[in-house]
């Protein structure tokens, strides 16, 4: 089977260091472009040439794009988007800040991120798991009449969670949280540049280093402006259009990294449009096909491996993401086999420990995660790998 965009993983592949190894890690940290690379160490440079603020000041421009280009994704503006350390440094923020009292509920699907699970115990709240059906997505049908009775203080949903391949029905969720004026916070570090994420939450955050492939330790959190309201103010800072949410930001930062994920968002837009980058919004035909060729790719994967060695493939064969997960045969260790996939074959590949998600996994799982570089050869030979 061949992939629909060719040219679009070509452009990906070329744009990047060669691997060392065969990459099918990217859902816990992609591979970074040499633009990207090279953009980050610039600025450190310009760091020690001008002095840091200074340098800082000089890459406002990029900055305020990158924030832009990341509110476009969620359809808000850049006065919205605050830079962080990473998806849960995102979440830490918003806890710290968000209107609700100690006791109180927040609803989530069973398959939510463990460390998110602890971040909500930590800070006082009481998880109540959404009714969902047999893969774990939202329960639409059985949805409303739980959220009219339960009212949590807020529905927190996970869009892609990172044990398994599956999309939640964001939108429709979104729309019912609307309709019964219960805010909704998505986390996205799984779903930004994988999904379209264009729907109607009150809050989102995400991480760089995945689907966008940007630096390490860098990610966002984004508030829409309509849910400042639901931000406590600490000190007597104020929310207001001016500031937007960066209150929200460490007072100091690795600014290389964020100018890192600013040029990477600007990659991941112009993608497929033809372009080496491009003003192109996140509803642009390149992102669309970006999308579907990740979606294609997650399919090759399931239809390569599913009973491959007796493993099973957990996701519907045509969920639209680039990532497998696979339950081992009776007897056999996940995290065994993957290392031997690297040390005697050469795969980067990830097994995940059921405290990833305490609340849905019974067994460690192997996950498979290709990018757009990934080839349909590339697939068969870890398969065949898999098989031995
Ligand atoms: C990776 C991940 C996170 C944590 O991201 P960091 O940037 O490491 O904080 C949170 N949620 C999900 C679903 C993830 O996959």
């Amino acid at each position: 089977m061949s992939l629909p965009f060719p040219e679009l993983g070509e452009a990906w592949r070329e744009a990047r260091p060669q691997a060392a190894v065969v990459h099918f890690d990217h859902a816990g940290c992609s591979r970074q472009s040499r633009r990207v690379l090279d953009g980050v160490a610039a600025h450190a440079r310009f760091e020690a040439e001008l002095g840091g603020y200074q340098a800082e000041g000089a890459a406002a421009p990029v900055l305020d794009a990158g924030r832009a280009a990341i509110g476009s994704l969620f359809g808000i503006g850049a006065e919205t988007v605050a830079f962080v350390e990473g998806a849960r440094a995102g979440l830490f923020a918003l806890l710290s800040r968000w209107r609700f009292s100690v006791g109180d509920t927040v609803a989530c699907a069973p398959g939510e991120y463990g460390p998110n699970l602890s971040a909500f115990a930590r800070h006082g709240l009481a998880v109540r798991f959404i009714p969902t059906d047999d893969v774990g997505r939202i329960d639409l049908n059985r949805l409303w009449p739980w959220l009219a009775t339960e009212r949590p203080a807020f529905v927190h949903l996970t869009q892609i969670p990172s044990q398994r391949g599956i999309v939640q029905p964001v939108s429709l969720v979104g729309a019912l949280c609307r309709e019964l004026e219960i805010p909704l916070i998505v986390d996205v570090a799984q779903s930004l540049g994988h999904v379209a994420t264009t729907f109607d939450a009150d809050a989102v955050y995400g991480t760089s280093r995945k689907w966008l492939a940007g630096p390490r330790g860098v990610g966002f959190v984004a508030v829409r402006q309509s849910a400042f309201n639901q931000l406590r103010t600490l000190d007597g800072d104020e929310y207001t259009t001016e500031t937007g949410i960066r209150l929200l930001e460490s007072s100091d930062a690795h600014i290389a990294g964020r100018v890192g994920l600013c040029l990477a968002v600007s990659e991941f837009l112009a993608a497929g449009t033809g372009t080496s980058t491009s003003a192109a919004t996140g509803t642009g035909t390149g992102t669309k096909s970006v999308h579907q060729q990740l979606a294609a790719i997650g399919k090759l994967i399931r239809e390569t491996h599913a009973g491959v060695g007796g493993w099973r493939v957990i996701e519907p064969l045509n969920e639209p993401t680039a990532v497998a997960t696979l339950v081992p045969p009776d007897g056999v260790i996940v995290a065994e086999v993957a290392a031997k996939l690297l040390t005697q074959h050469g795969f980067l590949t990830s097994a995940i420990p059921v405290s990833r998600a305490p609340g849905e996994m019974t067994t460690p799982v192997l996950r498979i995660s290709g990018h757009l570089e990934t080839t349909a050869d590339e697939i068969e030979t870890l398969a065949r790998a898999l098989a031995s």
